[in-house]
């Protein structure tokens, strides 16, 4: 092979190679440079050759640069060029490039030539410095994570920690943390009695750390010695690490104390105001009873007849009284509602049933004030509704009172229901003083009387806020139309029993409710057992003025038991809340005697609330009345049972 020839396979050969290849000679000039170190400078060939190597530095580096070149002279062998250094090219150009430079000797007998193998670094650079910062980003977003974060390899040393829990826990490592086990943060963190361990010992503690963290499942909690609630959780990485977070619930906790404690007395301020209602309710009742009793005996006193004037001044106290039993009976009963304390028994209800009975309360009212009730020819196959019955009536009650009440003398009131697919609608439409239009937004809410405030009809205004809670409680509503000086219809929607048999059409429902007395003379035992005495002397008189019946009475439940078996009576009215045995108990033992069982029992009591009523069902009252005694409904019963005897 020739020189030359040899000389052009090695000029193939640095020519192929990756890196840039620059020889320079003893005096510093270029002597030869390959394609890359053409490329990469962007100087042809020709222009570099014979040039001081200085040409491809950059300005700033080039004054010191013969110094290296010496002093790689005196000690040259291969090596990377300024190490620790950063190094930069320059190209023809003038832009500059990092770049990485590998020096190695040629000794010649003229002298030391050094071959530099060139790299340009620009994309590694780049690639170095974009994630250096997407690693700083992620760091500074870990940072930012308020609670405590910790992040463990394979091995369960610590990689990765915020500056939550450097201030958290990083003290107690004592020096670096990172590298660091997970055992070791327990350990010290344990023997700096960082955490309360409450019941448990120091191991049963770890223990349980240790578990959790192996087999990480929900969250650990944790007391600091500080007072502070931490919840660790774990999760286990795709590399087979852990990462922890530690959440600092002291607030949440605080909070959801207050929260509890906060509900607990409201629960108890409830509870109390239903005990208070309860007992204003019957404290206020049992004198009412005695004041309505004796004002109702008065009026009916047929041996020493009152005269007009006191007939009339009568009438007033009777009048105060009835609206303040009805006002404390409609508080009652809102109050109730709106504190969820009121149940709806939904079941199947035959609404011709339910009519007669509202037709046969409303009756007297009607007859009092010159207007006509009736209900219009119902739908034929009139299929069950699922309803309370007890409140469907009293909201059908509540329109027909109204209705009657919101009316004039010669005035009508119809009933009548309408079938639609999935409910029936009880309208109640009279002919009366109708409402004016500004008057009708807030008709349901509770005291808004419409305008009727100042008039002279009484009223509370809370019997149509209690309708629509109890429709809506039915799963049904209410509403109305109305037109001033015409009339109103109020209606109620309850939903249909789908399942229930059609119903035949009832034609007509009685709306009489006289109520005549037997005056048979056969003398009638009736047994009272009362506690209170002017309940008893009101009973006394109002017994006094019907024929045939001789009234034995008891203080106490036990007295009226053995009175009964003594007497054998035909009825029995018990008082429920009674010194020592209550009503109920009594009643119970008297239905358990073979002698008394069939004894009818009828109990009067001021508690007018629904579970006293439902209790009343179980032990088996003949009727529950409440006071203050309605001297009709007491006449109509006694009627009744002693008609029948
Ligand atoms: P109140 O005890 O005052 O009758 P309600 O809640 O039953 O209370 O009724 C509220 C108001 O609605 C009444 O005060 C009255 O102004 C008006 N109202 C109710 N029903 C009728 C009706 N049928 N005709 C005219 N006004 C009525």
């Amino acid at each position: 092979m020739s020189d030359r020839e040899l000389d052009l396979q090695y000029r193939e050969l640095i020519d192929s190679a990756p890196d840039g290849f620059v020889v320079v000679g003893p005096d510093g000039a270029i002597i030869l440079v390959n394609i890359q170190a053409e490329t990469m400078f962007g100087y042809p060939r020709s222009e570099l050759l014979g040039q001081q190597v200085e040409l491809l530095i950059p300005h700033r580096f080039r004054a010191k640069h013969p110094q290296h070149v010496s002093k790689y002279a005196h000690e040259p062998r291969t090596r990377p060029m300024g190490s620790g250094l950063e190094l930069m090219g320059r190209r023809r150009d003038a832009t500059e490039f990092p770049v990485e430079i590998s020096l190695s000797p040629i000794r010649t007998s003229k002298g030391v030539f050094v071959s530099a193998a060139i790299r340009d670094v620009s994309d590694r650079k780049r690639i170095e410095a974009e994630a250096r910062r997407a690693n700083a980003f992620l760091l500074s977003a870990v940072d930012s994570i308020q609670d405590a974060f910790v992040l463990y390899d394979e091995e369960d040393r610590i990689v990765l920690v915020n500056s939550t829990f450097r201030e958290m826990l990083g003290r107690t490592l004592q020096g670096p943390i990172v590298g660091r086990l997970f055992t070791e943060l327990v350990d010290r963190s344990i023997a700096d009695n960082v955490f309360d361990l409450g019941d448990e010992t120091p191991a049963e503690f770890r223990a349980r750390w240790c578990a959790y963290h192996q087999l990480p499942n929900g969250a650990l909690e944790v007391r600091t010695r500080t007072g502070r609630v931490l919840r660790i959780v774990d999760r286990p990485t795709a590399e087979h690490g852990t990462v922890s977070v530690m959440l600092d619930m002291t607030e949440e906790r605080l909070r959801a104390d207050e929260l509890r404690r906060a509900r607990e007395t409201a629960e108890a301020a409830s509870a109390a105001k239903s005990e208070f209602l309860a007992s204003m309710s019957h404290e206020l009742r049992t004198p009412l009873n005695a004041v309505l009793g004796f004002a109702q005996l008065l009026q009916r006193d047929k041996k020493q007849p009152l005269s007009e004037r006191q007939l009339e001044r009568i009438e007033h106290v009777l009048r105060g009284g009835e609206h303040l039993l009805k006002l404390i009976d409609e508080v009652l009963d809102l109050s109730r509602i709106e504190a969820g304390g009121v149940t709806i028994s939904a079941e199947p209800v035959t609404l011709p049933d339910v009519l007669h009975e509202v037709m046969t309360t409303l009756e007297p009212m009607a007859q009092r004030a010159g207007v006509s009730v009736a209900v219009s020819v119902l739908p034929t196959s009139l299929a069950p509704v699922i309803a309370d019955r007890t409140r469907l009536a009293q909201i059908l009650m509540n329109f027909g009172s109204n209705a009657i009440k919101y009316n004039r003398s010669g005035g009508h009131v119809r009933f009548e229901v309408t079938r639609g697919s999935e409910s029936v609608r009880i309208t109640v439409v009279d002919d009366g003083i109708g409402i004016p239009p500004d008057k009708r937004a807030k008709i349901f809410e509770p005291f808004h009387r419409a305008g009727q405030e100042t008039g002279p009809i009484q009223g509370t205004g809370i019997g149509l806020a209690i309708s629509k809670r109890l429709a809506e409680l039915m799963k049904g509503r209410v509403g109305f139309e109305s037109e001033a000086a015409k009339g109103s219809a109020f209606w109620v929607e309850v939903p249909v029993d789908q399942v229930g048999a059609a119903m035949p059409t009832a034609p007509h429902v009685e709306t009489s409710a006289d109520s005549t007395l037997v005056t048979a003379v056969p003398r009638h035992k009736v047994v009272y057992v009362e506690d209170n005495p002017s309940n008893i002397a009101f009973m006394r008189e109002l017994m006094a003025d019907l024929p045939g019946i001789e009234l034995l009475t008891a203080p106490t439940a036990e007295i009226g038991i053995e009175l009964v078996r003594a007497h054998h009576p035909e009825l029995v009215i018990m008082d429920i809340n009674l010194p020592g045995m209550s009503g109920f108990d009594a009643a119970k033992q008297l239905a358990g005697l073979p002698e008394t069982k069939s004894i009818p029992i009828i109990a009067l009591t001021a508690a007018a609330f629904v579970r006293d009523q439902a209790r009343a069902q179980d032990v088996g009252f003949y009727r529950y009345l409440t006071k203050p005694v309605k001297v009709d409904e007491l006449t109509a019963v006694l009627e009744e049972i002693l008609g029948k005897s």
